[in-house]
């Protein structure tokens, strides 16, 4: 089997994005071709072919001819699959590109089972496996889902060449608001998930993060709801964390959320249901309802 990995340049630098694409084509057993716009001054650490083609030239981020130019490379290398991140760069071209080779597109794979994609439905509570029907198929992978795998060496560069500019015109990236919280730097964090039920709740979450020294985050359901502002979310579209203690209050344990906090020291989760998926990374599963459980575990650490 043959995949191109498409990997990603934003703002003049190389997204590290694709060492999760090469944990993927690792996982198939497959060999590999890469694409990228990008430079010659940001290229991957990757010891195989790259079609580079000149993001001077053609511009970050346009789906028409960025499409163009993987379905040329497409023709020549003839892989079986062509995999993206599930980014908003992949979310864009995917589809385009599988409607250029005709092929299946599958989104959000966050694994494979038996040559079969897995990938997450119903705000990720249940999973589907998909098998598809075409001789070659696009995918979009999950970040977090695939383990990185830093390769070495330094690719035999091909460059891909731009021809006219598509019917999109760049303009640039946007920077969200900037937040007051930098949760990547907090030693302990308690996070709220949907299962504190209401936003008069997150106090007790704050509360609790307080007595213990540290900050609080939120699942997304959380931010969504407007009950806590979104430079708190933990998870794929919010931060990435790394504290020595992650208090998880209420939190199923979504793969997205997962890929947040993973790089946590210690896991800690509050939830009533004890096959909840975070039980799968918590070193401490508590088997309680959070409004009863959080509250008292306050006052005690208030008490030290
Ligand atoms: P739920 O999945 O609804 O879980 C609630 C949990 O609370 C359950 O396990 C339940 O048993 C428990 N519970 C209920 N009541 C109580 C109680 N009284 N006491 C104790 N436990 C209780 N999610 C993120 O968090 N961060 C992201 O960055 C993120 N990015 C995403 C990006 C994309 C492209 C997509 C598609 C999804 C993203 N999500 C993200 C959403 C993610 O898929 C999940 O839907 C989300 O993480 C679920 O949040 P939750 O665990 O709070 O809610």
């Amino acid at each position: 089997m043959k995949i191109l990995l498409i990997a990603e340049y934003r703002d003049g630098q190389l997204l590290s994005g694709y060492s999760e694409l090469l944990g993927f084509a690792e996982n198939m057993g497959a060999e590999t071709a890469m694409f990228v716009v990008g430079s010659d001054a940001a290229l991957p650490a990757y010891g195989g072919k790259l079609y580079l083609a000149d993001a001077a030239a053609c511009g970050e981020f346009n789906p028409d001819l960025h499409k163009q130019m993987i379905l040329d490379v497409v023709a020549k290398e003839q892989p079986d699959m062509v995999a993206f991140s599930h980014s908003s760069y992949g979310w864009d071209l995917a589809p385009r590109v599988a409607y250029g080779m005709k092929a299946a597109q599958v989104s959000e794979v966050v694994e494979v089972k038996d040559g079969a994609m897995v990938v997450p439905v119903c705000n990720s509570k249940l999973r589907r496996t998909v098998t598809c029907k075409t001789a070659q198929t696009v995918v979009t992978l999950q970040a977090g889902a695939f383990t990185p795998v830093e390769a070495d060496g330094s690719p035999a560069v091909e460059k891909v060449a731009v021809d006219g500019q598509g019917r999109v015109v760049f303009e640039g990236y946007e920077e969200a608001e900037a937040g007051g919280v930098d949760l990547s730097k907090a030693e302990v964090i308690v996070s709220a998930g949907r299962g504190i039920g209401k936003a008069d709740n997150v106090e007790m979450i704050a509360a609790l993060a307080k007595a213990l020294g540290g900050e609080y985050g939120a699942s997304r359901p959380v931010v969504d709801s407007e009950w806590v502002e979104h430079n708190r979310q933990v998870g794929t579209t919010g931060q990435t964390v790394a504290p020595k203690l992650y208090l998880a209050c209420g939190i199923s344990g979504a793969i997205q959320h997962l890929a947040g906090m993973k790089k946590s020291e210690f896991v800690v989760a509050v939830n009533t249901d004890k096959d909840a998926p975070i039980s799968e990374v918590a070193d401490v599963l508590v088997v309680a309802d959070l409004l009863q459980f959080v509250p008292a575990l306050t006052e005690k650490v208030e008490a030290l």
